[in-house]
C-alpha cells in the first residue's frame, strides 16, 4: 500500500504546509474498519483569512501569466494525478470507503476535467460586435474573476475539487479550499500535487476544520470573488443567502432525487445493468444515484425479477479487498437514515424483496437492498436515500411517470430506458432535471455540463460552460 505517500496531515496555506493555531487536530478514521487513519488541524477563522490573503496576493501575478505557462502547469499536474493514481486512489479508498476500482475511475475522471479545462481555456475566446454607428468597437473579453472559495463533500472527495479547481486554475484564479471534515485527505492531496509540479505559492491554498468557522471567513471576505459549493441543498441554501453580503457569484452543486424510469419497450435487460451503476455505485451515496425507480406496469415483475437476482451478487467488503462492489457507508448514522426510510416504507405497505438490515460485517455496512410496491407518500420519494436501497414504483402512462418523476423539489438527474424516439422526444420536454440519461445509468462526463435545475443547483461544472463560470465578462467601447 502506497497511500501514505499522499497523507498529509497538515494544511497548505501560501505554500506552506502548517498546523492549526491552537495545535488542535481531528481524527480521520477508515468508514471500513473504524481505525484512526491519522489527523488533520482543527483550523478555523485565523487560518483561513491568511490562505484568503496569500490567495489575494498570488492572483496578480498567477492571472498574469502566459497562458501557454499556465496550461503546462495544468498539464503537469493531469500526468501527476496519473502517474500516482494508484496511491490517491488507496488513500480516498481508505478514508470514504469505495471499492478501489471505483477509487481509480474517480482518479481518472479528476485528471481527465484538469485536462479538458487546460485545454478549452486555449478555446475561451471573446467578441467582437458589430456597432450600432460608425467609429466604434465594441470588445468583449474574459477575465478570471478572482480568488475563489471551495467547500466540496465527503462522497467524491477527490473528483468534486477536480471540477472545481482545474477551471479555476485554468481561468487564472487562486484558490481557498475547504474538504469535507470526513475525508480531508484527498482534498490535501490536491494541494501535494500542485506543489510537487510547481503552481507557484498562495495559488492554492486548502484548509481543514470547523465548517462555519471556514465557511464564514470565507463568505464574509470581500476578497473572495466567487464560492463553489458541492453538497447538501440545505447547507447550499444557506451558503446563497452569506453571499449576498458580498455580492459573491456562487454556483451550488447541490441535492438530487433522481427517478429511473423503466418503459414497457425497454431492453430490460440493459435496464437493470444501468440500474446498478446508478444505484448502488459508491453505496447509493452519489448525487446522482437513481433514488426512485418507476417501473410501467408491462414490464414491472420482469425488472423486479432481474433486479433482485443482479443486486443478490453483489459483493460487499471493505473497498480495499479484490472483487468487492459495494464498501461501507460514510458513519453510522447514514446507516441509520436507510435503516429508518426502509422502516417507513415497510409501514406504508412496501415489500421488501432483500436485504433491507445491517449488514454481517457490522459497522456501517448495509445490505444492498430491494424494496417493492414503493407509493409516492414514503419519505423514499421526496428525500434523498444516499443509500444501498433501491425502491420500485409502478406507473401507467407517460404522463404518469413524467408527473411522478417532476414531484419533487430536485432537479439534478434522471435516467430513462425506452427505445422509441418520441418517446425519448417527451422526456427531454417533460423531464423537469438539468441532466437526463437515456439508455444509460452512467452519464457523468468531462465534456458534458453536470448541474440541476429547481433546488438541486446553479451553474455547471464540465463542458465549455464550467470554465464561464470562472470568468468574468468585461465590455469595453473603443471610439476612434
Ligand atoms: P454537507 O453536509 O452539505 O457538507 C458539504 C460541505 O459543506 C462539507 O465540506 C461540510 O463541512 C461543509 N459545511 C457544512 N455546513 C457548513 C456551513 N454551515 N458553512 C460552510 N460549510 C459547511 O453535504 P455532505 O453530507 O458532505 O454531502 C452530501 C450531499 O452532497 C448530498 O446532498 C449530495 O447530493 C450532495 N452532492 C451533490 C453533488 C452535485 O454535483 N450536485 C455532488 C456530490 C454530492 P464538514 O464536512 O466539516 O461538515
Amino acid at each position: 500500500m502506497t497511500y501514505k505517500k499522499y497523507l498529509k496531515e497538515s494544511n497548505y496555506v501560501s505554500g506552506q504546509w502548517i498546523a492549526a493555531d491552537s495545535g488542535k487536530t481531528i481524527d480521520v478514521t477508515n468508514p471500513a474498519t473504524g481505525e484512526k487513519i491519522g489527523t488533520v488541524p482543527a483550523c478555523g477563522e485565523a487560518e483561513t483569512v491568511r490562505a484568503i490573503e496569500a490567495a489575494t496576493a498570488a492572483f496578480p501575478a498567477f492571472a498574469a501569466m502566459p497562458l501557454l505557462e499556465r496550461v503546462g502547469l495544468l498539464w503537469k499536474l493531469h500526468d501527476a494525478i496519473l502517474d500516482n493514481q494508484k496511491s490517491l486512489a488507496e488513500l480516498l479508498t481508505v478514508e470514504q470507503g469505495k471499492p478501489l476500482a471505483e477509487a481509480m475511475g474517480e482518479m481518472a475522471i479528476g485528471a481527465a476535467y484538469v485536462r479538458w479545462f487546460a485545454e478549452e481555456v486555449r478555446r475561451a475566446k471573446g467578441e467582437i460586435v458589430p456597432a450600432p454607428g460608425n467609429n466604434r468597437r465594441i470588445l468583449v473579453t474574459h477575465h478570471p474573476v478572482g480568488v475563489v472559495g471551495m467547500i466540496t463533500p465527503w462522497n467524491f472527495p477527490s473528483s468534486m475539487l477536480a471540477r472545481k479547481v482545474g477551471p479555476a486554475l485554468a481561468a487564472g484564479c487562486t484558490v481557498v479550499a475547504k474538504p469535507a471534515t470526513a475525508t480531508p485527505y484527498s482534498g490535501l492531496a490536491w494541494a501535494a500535487l500542485c506543489e510537487e509540479v510547481g503552481f507557484p505559492a498562495g495559488v492554492v491554498n486548502i484548509v481543514t476544520g470547523s465548517a462555519r468557522a471556514i465557511g464564514g471567513a470565507i463568505m464574509d471576505s470581500p476578497a473572495v470573488r466567487k464560492l463553489t459549493f458541492t453538497g447538501s441543498t440545505e447547507v447550499g441554501k444557506e451558503l446563497i443567502r452569506q453571499s449576498a453580503d458580498t455580492v459573491k457569484k456562487v454556483s451550488m452543486e447541490l441535492g438530487g432525487n433522481a427517478p429511473f424510469l423503466v418503459f414497457d419497450d425497454a431492453d430490460v435487460d440493459a435496464a437493470v445493468q444501468g440500474a446498478m451503476v446508478a444505484k448502488f455505485r459508491n453505496a447509493g451515496q452519489t448525487c446522482v444515484c437513481a433514488n426512485r425507480f418507476y417501473v410501467q406496469a408491462g414490464v414491472y415483475d420482469t425488472f423486479v425479477e432481474k433486479l433482485i437476482e443482479a443486486t443478490a451478487k453483489m459483493k460487499v467488503g471493505d473497498g480495499l479487498a479484490d472483487g468487492v462492489e459495494q464498501g461501507p457507508m460514510i458513519d453510522q448514522e447514514s446507516v441509520a437514515k436507510v435503516e429508518e426510510l426502509v422502516a417507513d416504507a415497510v409501514s406504508k405497505g412496501g415489500t421488501v424483496a432483500l436485504g433491507g438490515n445491517r449488514h454481517a460485517l457490522g459497522q456501517t455496512f448495509y445490505e444492498p437492498t430491494v424494496v417493492t410496491g414503493a407509493t409516492q407518500d414514503m419519505r423514499v420519494a421526496k428525500e434523498e436515500i444516499f443509500g444501498p436501497m433501491a425502491p420500485v414504483f409502478r406507473f401507467d402512462s407517460i404522463e404518469d411517470g413524467i408527473a411522478m418523476a417532476n414531484d419533487t423539489e430536485f432537479g439534478l438527474c434522471a435516467y430513462a430506458y425506452t427505445r422509441e424516439i418520441g418517446q425519448i422526444m417527451r422526456l427531454n420536454e417533460g423531464l423537469e432535471y438539468g441532466m437526463i440519461g437515456i439508455n444509460s445509468g452512467l452519464i457523468t462526463t468531462v465534456e458534458a455540463p453536470f448541474g440541476g435545475v429547481k433546488e438541486s443547483g446553479l451553474g455547471k461544472e464540465g463542458g465549455s460552460q464550467g470554465l464561464d463560470d470562472y470568468l468574468d465578462t468585461k465590455y469595453t467601447a473603443v471610439d476612434y
